[in-house]
């Protein structure tokens, strides 16, 4: 997507080789006009497969993935980080690990909002190592659900996220994805 691209050159800021900073239009101040169209992206690339739930985790996926849900008409659940002493019948649970926090934490759905009956797109803000993303599916399929695919804003292609998810059978729609960073420079894949 040639516009989040743009912005990437100009606003992204390459902290070092790995950690790629989009604090002024993604994860700090958010831009909506970039996001709605963000949302279309995806919903055009998804559409026509059965899909009923958006999920995201929160909180920096909760933007595109509104906006997604709100261009295919469908509900957004937001999957909760959440204190894994918390035990409460109704919640399905799992543990991810954090890349950007070097830590783990519990991720948690009810299971008033996912069921055997939805089949759902998970969107996030990136893909690095695909811990959260692997998570987030561990999560719905423990919920009965099945997964569609997942899109995010921005791959970082010299991470292994994307093929540990096709490993496991699913599609990543990736908007701009990274080749290389290095302090104050990006390269892209396409
Ligand atoms: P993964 O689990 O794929 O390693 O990492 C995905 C999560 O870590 C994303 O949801 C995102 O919040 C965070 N993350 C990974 N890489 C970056 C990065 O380069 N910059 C920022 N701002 N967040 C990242």
């Amino acid at each position: 997507m040639k516009e989040l691209q743009n912005r990437i050159m100009i606003e992204g800021v390459a902290v070092n080789s790995e950690i790629l900073k989009v604090d002024s239009f993604v994860n700090h101040q958010v831009d909506p006009a970039l996001m709605l169209h963000v949302g279309q992206e995806f919903a055009e690339h998804f559409k026509n497969r059965g899909i009923t739930k958006i999920a995201t985790i929160e909180s920096s996926g909760i933007a595109p993935a509104l906006m997604t849900a709100q261009c295919m008409q469908l509900p957004l659940i937001i999957l909760k980080k959440q204190p894994s002493k918390v035990l409460n019948d109704s919640l399905y649970q799992t543990q991810v690990t954090s890349f950007t926090k070097e830590m783990s934490y519990e991720l948690s759905v009810s299971s008033k909002y996912i069921s055997e009956n939805d089949h759902v797109l998970i969107i996030d803000d990136f893909l690095a190592n695909g811990e959260a993303a692997t998570g987030a599916i561990r999560l719905l399929r423990k919920a009965h659900a099945t997964v569609a695919g997942i899109g995010v804003l921005i791959e970082k292609t010299f991470q292994p996220g994307r093929e540990k998810l096709a490993a496991q059978g699913i599609e990543v729609c990736a908007l701009a994805r990274i080749r290389h960073m290095e302090a104050g420079h990006i390269t892209f894949a396409d």
